[in-house]
């Protein structure tokens, strides 16, 4: 690892790197791999910055008729690979930063598991669940008009993310539809009625299954010994807790904005789901059971899979972990800090560039399906979302067994030497 502790400087190069902004945390990773790989540093410019970045003004009229003022950005990383491809965040934190930083992820993402795909995000800083469904629609609606110079099949392709779902990608469908024709290969994680595909929507959690069974093979763990706590219960994380449960693992807690619940005889979670859906969260489930956030990320268990958002455990609680593998489902759920102390304890970290390409590996076969008018069956998807995860999982494994590094920096180091081939191929 490139940052040490030693007994004069111990915290604080740590302390210094909990402090980067999601942008920074991301380039921090990009130039431990840089170094290992001696990237010429006229690449390394190329390829840390971005193509473009659009910052659009969104009017709305809300239905209490007043006209507010919201923000969207749609940030291009890199399309050496292909298409931009990454997607779309309705969140209050949303901000320039964090969708660079999640756009650059997406081009080392995609190109780990060898899609043909660039890296680019967008978003709304918005208060998504305050939104009614007229207003959801209304900005969604509005948020495409604004980005459409930049959108395409063969241009840049969003796609669902925190608080976006398959109905927003069907407006944002229509509405790309009504200027440039039927496209259904605008954008992915569509309604099955509008062109997407047989398990997309369980991809990103059925993604992180296959990896953690590569994980645990790996470490002879076998998953029907294992405790597994799992922050974020929307869909990635949701769906990972059932995968998990039907494998034989005890899902012992789970979470979501409302806190959490813990029970070592394991969770029922097909009722805990059927909750959440009737009651739009996990309030009130379990009330005799409830833990906060923090608790659930310091829970003896031995699988940890944080799918809520980022920077959830840092300098401050990385020691206190005491899982022995970490899916991560969500997008930088760790800081650098924090990654260093993990690492330390010798602690597996599945980094999010693997962990959570289920869902775009699945949206890159929807748009196949689209380009090509097919439909493929549900187990023909998932046989070939198990072969895409498995392989980049042994390639990552292979890359820092070679390099000596944590498997994050092994997977940063494959993504930037295939990007770096194909940008060198175009004569860049
Ligand atoms: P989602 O909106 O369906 O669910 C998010 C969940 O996180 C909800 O249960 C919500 O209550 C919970 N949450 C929100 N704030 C929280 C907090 N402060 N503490 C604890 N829980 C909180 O979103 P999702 O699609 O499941 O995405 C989850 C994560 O996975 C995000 O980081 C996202 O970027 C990442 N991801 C998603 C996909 C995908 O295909 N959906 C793909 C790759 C990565």
């Amino acid at each position: 690892m490139a940052v040490k502790k030693t007994q004069t400087e111990p915290q604080n190069e740590l302390t210094k790197l909990d402090k980067l902004s999601a942008y920074e945390m991301v380039n921090y990773y990009f130039e431990q791999a840089a170094n290992k790989l001696n990237l010429p540093e006229e690449y390394r410019v190329a390829m840390k910055g971005t193509y473009r970045e659009l910052k659009v003004q969104l009017l709305l009229r809300m239905d209490s008729g007043e006209l507010k003022e919201f923000t969207g950005f749609r940030v291009q990383h890199n399309a050496a690979r292909g298409p931009y491809k990454g997607g779309i965040r309705f969140h209050q934190d949303v901000d320039q930063d964090e969708v660079r930083a999640l756009a650059s992820l997406m081009t080392w993402k995609n190109a780990i598991v060898d899609i043909p795909f660039g890296g680019a995000k967008g978003g709304i800083a918005v208060k998504a669940r305050e939104l009614s469904p007229r207003e959801l629609q209304g900005i969604t609606r509005i948020y495409t008009r604004k980005i459409d110079l930049c959108l395409g099949p063969h241009k840049d392709i969003p796609a669902p993310d925190v608080n976006t779902n398959a109905t927003v990608m069907g407006w944002f469908m229509d509405e790309y539809g009504r200027r440039r024709g039927y496209s259904p290969a605008c954008v992915t994680g569509k309604p099955l009625e509008l062109g997407g595909s047989e398990g997309r929507e369980q991809a990103t959690g059925r993604g992180c299954l296959f990896v953690t069974q590569d994980a645990c093979e790996d470490s002879g763990i076998d998953i029907r010994d294992c405790a597994v706590a799992v922050q974020g219960f929307g869909n990635v994380g949701s769906n990972y807790a059932l995968f998990m449960d039907e494998q034989g693992a005890k899902v012992v807690a789970i979470s979501d904005v409302s806190g959490g619940v813990y029970d070592k005889e394991g969770i029922h979670i097909k009722k805990a789901m059927a909750y959440a859906k009737k009651n739009g969260s996990l309030e009130g489930f379990m009330p005799n059971n409830r833990i906060s956030n923090e608790e659930l990320i310091e829970l003896e268990c031995d699988i940890l899979c944080p799918a809520a958002l980022g920077g959830v455990i840092t300098l401050e609680n990385a020691d206190r972990v005491k899982a022995k593998i970490i899916v991560e489902a969500a997008n930088h759920p760790i800081t650098p800090g924090g990654d260093e102390i993990l690492n330390d304890k010798g602690i597996v970290v599945i980094p999010d560039i693997l962990a959570n390409a289920g869902g775009v590996t699945v949206s890159y076969f929807e748009w196949t399906q689209n380009l090509q008018q097919l439909h493929w069956e549900e187990e023909f998807v998932n046989n070939e979302l198990h072969k895409k995860m498995s392989k980049a999982y042994r390639r990552v494994q292979s890359k820092s067994k070679q390099y000596g590094v944590s498997m994050r920096i092994g997977a940063f180091i494959l993504a930037l030497e295939r990007v770096f081939d194909a940008m060198k191929m175009r004569g860049i």
